[in-house]
């Protein structure tokens, strides 16, 4: 038997054609938008304002991608949690749930795997297995959305920083990040949304002509091209002038300032003269830096330098006109930090 197509895969414009095609009326396409993505239905029975024809016809054909977690890890203290997700093809991704203050973020995953390779990052290490389908990519926000809905809570932002590079599934992040911003059913707005990526130039320019405000994390990692190849090799492709004019355009386009990160690795990429190269990459731009101490993962040969040595770092660049913060790591201790996921090592 064929699967299923997932609903969560089909834009408002897609859903309205397919519903069209079945000869149903057109206010239809908006009542199961709103059951999908604004009731969060669990399944086609819980959509009660649609004929039981439309119903089983949705359900003969379509399956409301609900993502079960498979494993799950939580750090109460800090309010972390990550979650295993499984797929029917077998493999697997993890996205996490922080909660700070007011604030419930969810990380999502965009690919299974990385095919960047950053030296430092327990995902580059997988290798590449596949894209995820703008619906995998949503169903993460949902499943949280639901979890977070029964104790009176919602989610409030969304980060595209996990496991994979956003812009090399350019199609799908975009799509499940539309759907989510869509204010007939989820509602995020867009500057509650930061996409993070490696330095995909031909991505970031594309991105810049979407007309969509959200905001834009560019990973460096070093502030010269030949240390950056040894750290992050795929982003080789782009050189670091070709990434910083590529994010100058977002900048313009959005109006948006553009965040750079920067991952610190103690004795390869944290000396004082390495921030000020990097003040000078970035001074007169509409930048901000945002620093991450390393978080160690099995396997990884780098240490994360101390917190004074962090902060010297800061005060350089600050010191020399670009605005820096360190970045609070959170889920660390159940490696669910920046760079840390991975979904060959199966939470408890
Ligand atoms: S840091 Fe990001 S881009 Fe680099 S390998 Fe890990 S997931 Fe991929």
């Amino acid at each position: 038997m064929m699967p299923r197509q997932d609903l969560l895969d089909l834009s408002f414009p897609e859903l309205e054609e397919l519903l069209t095609s079945w000869g149903e009326l057109a206010f239809r396409a908006r009542q199961v938008w709103e059951w999908t993505w604004r009731h969060l239905a669990c399944g086609f029975a819980d959509m009660t304002n649609l004929p039981c024809a439309l119903r089983d016809r949705l359900a003969e054909t379509y399956r409301l991608g609900i993502l079960t977690p498979a494993a799950r890890q939580g750090d109460p203290e800090e309010g972390t949690e990550k979650v295993l997700f499984a797929f029917p093809d077998g493999v697997a991704v993890e996205a996490v749930l922080m909660r700070e203050d007011g604030r419930r973020t969810v990380c999502v995953s965009t690919q299974v795997g990385c095919p960047i390779g950053c030296a430092f990052c327990a995902t580059g290490a997988m290798g590449y297995r596949r894209d995820l389908s703008a619906g995998e990519i949503a169903g993460q926000v949902l499943h949280f959305a639901r979890e977070l809905r029964a104790r009176g809570e919602q989610v409030t932002h969304v980060v595209v920083m996990g496991m994979g590079e956003p812009l090399l599934n350019y199609e799908a992040t975009v799509k499940a990040i539309r759907n989510l911003n869509d204010r007939r059913g989820f509602g995020l707005g867009a500057r509650r949304i930061t996409v993070s990526t490696a330095g995909v130039v031909p991505g970031i320019l594309r991105l810049s002509e979407e007309a969509l405000q959200l905001n834009l994390a560019v990973s460096l990692h070093a502030p010269d091209d030949a240390l950056r190849a040894e750290l992050v090799p795929l982003a080789m492709r782009w050189p670091l002038a070709d990434v910083l004019a590529a994010a100058d355009a977002y900048a313009r386009a959005t109006g948006r300032r553009v965040t750079y990160e920067y991952v610190l690795l103690a004795g390869v990429n944290d000396g004082l003269d390495q921030a000020r190269a990097l003040a000078r990459l970035l001074r007169g731009r509409l930048a901000h830096v945002n620093l991450i101490p390393f978080n160690p993962a099995p396997g990884l040969p780098f240490t994360r330098p101390d917190e004074a040595h962090v902060d010297a770092f800061r005060r350089e660049l600050l010191r020399h006109g670009v605005d820096a913060t360190v970045r609070r790591s959170r889920g660390v201790r159940i490696l669910a930090g920046c760079g840390q996921l991975c979904s060959q090592r199966r939470p408890g």
